[in-house]
């Protein structure tokens, strides 16, 4: 297909399907294929049978009644779910390794059928349908075993270090020891097996959704957070990771932080009976209080006035519920102290990123202009040079303050860096912005800041500029147009508003 399928193809030998998964795909790749003749194929295997009964009726399908055979199994969810969650057992059990080798094939398998039933809720959380989706998720990363199967110890160290979390550094330190990544083995062996592009290609960018052909992007973003959910189940739940759930589910899907968290405690349930169903120990699967607990143990570890709280919440043990609900407070603290600056409380860098990304992503679906204003204080080294640096600190917490003041409960003040700020002006158009940025700058000249009876007064430069559905700018051509303003503000006398017009005609 492309070079880097070459060079996969050219190194490793990809292993060949099981032979019932080849008679499974070949019956259901005949479009004229029966129910009967699928049915026919899988009872070959009673054992087989029996477990997708067994899935068929566990929670993660929720049926109302109880399904006996197979043949009701396949009428009621369809040839094509029953079909892949047959290869999902086929190629699973298939590909087991032994006790000698290094790898661990439980831990895998364990994180595999996780990440299978991650998928699943999620798709079924954001109220999609996929029939693709358990397999998907089961089967994203068997490239991890084909390289592990091919290459051996120079493939185990970097894999030790990396699996735990979640793959994304695997996926980078791969790429640069052998020039391709596991994601792509993935999606080459599953296409190369014949299985569907709604698997193979999800696969393919499971680590990276935005780089998938938009038709699959969506199905390749809930593999990504079905193999975050899988890894945070399967005891990496650092506090990062679970930040990082929550930020980019809400991202990708708006679904809040503490759906993410109830959808953990769903998660670990329901995989703990179907990875019995596959025969995996479900070794440290963790239900949701406990995950909390330990969120919060490492918060304390952070930070030293938390240890007081995990200290008493660990006396509280026994109150169950009581205890749940504190922790979960304390998260959220911890969540606000990853997006917030130390010194102004504003939000910080990384907060502003990723809500311009999410803002502009809401402008492109639902129409509604958005505004970005960046303003830098004038002159502020002299306020440092004259007054002293604490000053200077003194002045930054004065204008954050005044600054939050005066704006709307839904626009975003952050500090960008050093005495530069943004404001997000969600649903405003260049005429509101405008008004808005002489606002912000009126407000700060009329600013005094008194310190050690020195009154301090500054001015700032505005730049701003709005974005529309229709512009086909990216974030930071955004940013730098808001910049821009900011620089001809500084450069026709500061204390100013500049808006920039994309139309080079109007400007
Ligand atoms: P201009 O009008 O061109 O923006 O002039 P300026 O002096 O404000 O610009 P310049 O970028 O040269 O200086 C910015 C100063 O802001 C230098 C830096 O020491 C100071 N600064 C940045 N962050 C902080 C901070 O957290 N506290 C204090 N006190 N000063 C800071
Ligand atoms: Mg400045
Ligand atoms: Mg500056």
């Amino acid at each position: 297909m492309n070079e880097i399928d070459d060079l996969i193809k050219q190194q490793i030998n990809l292993p060949s399907p099981p032979a019932i998964a080849v008679k499974i795909l070949n019956t259901v790749q005949n479009e004229e294929c029966s129910l009967e003749e699928l049915e026919k194929i899988l009872s070959a295997d009673p054992a087989l049978i029996s477990k997708m009964l067994r899935i068929a009726n566990s929670a993660i399908y929720s049926l109302p009644n109880k399904v006996g055979n197979i043949n009701r199994a396949l009428s009621i969810l369809g040839t094509n779910l029953i079909k892949n969650i047959a290869l999902s057992f086929v190629i699973a059990g298939n590909l087991r390794g032994n006790n000698k080798s290094l790898f661990d094939f439980d831990y895998f398998w364990r994180r595999s059928v996780t990440s299978a039933v991650a998928a699943e809720l999620v798709m079924e959380l954001i109220n999609s349908k996929d029939d693709d989706i358990f397999a998907a998720g089961l089967l994203q990363d068997i490239g991890v075993l084909v390289l592990y199967l091919a290459k051996g110890k120079e493939y185990d160290s970097a894999l030790k270090h990396c699996i735990a979390n979640g793959g994304t550094g695997l996926a980078l330190s791969e790429r640069e020891t052998f020039g391709y990544d596991h994601q792509q083995v993935s999606g080459l062996l599953l296409e190369s097996w014949g299985l569907p592009k709604g698997i193979s290609t999800p696969a393919r960018f499971h680590h990276a959704p935005d780089l998938a052909p938009t038709k699959y992007c969506r199905t390749a973003q809930v593999l990504k957070m079905a193999n975050l959910l899988s890894a945070i189940c399967n005891s990496n739940q650092t506090t990062n990771n679970v930040v990082e759930l929550q930020t980019k589910m809400s991202t990708f899907f708006d679904i809040t932080p503490s759906q993410s968290l109830h959808l953990l405690d769903d998660i670990a349930r329901k995989s703990f009976d179907i990875l019995q169903i596959f025969e995996i120990e479900p070794g440290q699967i963790k239900p949701y209080s406990q995950l909390l607990q330990e969120a919060n143990e490492e918060l304390g570890r952070l930070n030293f006035s938390y240890e007081q709280l995990v200290l008493a919440l660990k006396e509280e043990k026994s109150k169950s519920e009581r205890f749940a609900d504190e922790l979960r407070q304390s998260n959220d603290k911890l969540e606000q102290m990853a997006f917030r600056d130390g010194l102004t409380n504003l939000h910080n860098h990384r907060f502003f990123q990723e809500n311009l990304q999410r803002e502009m992503a809401r402008t492109k679906r639902y129409g509604h202009p958005l505004s970005l204003v960046m303003f830098d204080i004038d002159f502020f080294k002299d306020v440092n040079d004259s007054f002293g640096h604490p000053a200077g600190d003194q002045v930054l917490i004065n204008l954050a303050e005044a600054i939050t003041g005066a704006v709307r409960p839904s626009d975003i003040v952050s500090r960008y860096g050093g005495e530069e700020f943004t404001v997000i002006l969600p649903e405003t158009d260049r005429i509101g912005m405008k008004v808005f940025a002489e606002r912000l700058r009126r407000c700060a000249a009329a600013m005094t800041t008194i310190f050690k009876g020195s009154s301090i007064k500054i001015t700032i430069s505005c730049g701003g500029v709005q974005y529309s559905r229709n512009d086909t700018i990216t974030q930071r051509e955004l940013i730098e147009a808001a910049d821009r303003g900011l620089y001809l503000s500084k450069k026709n006398g500061r204390n100013r508003v500049t808006i920039i017009t994309f139309d080079p005609k109007s400007q």
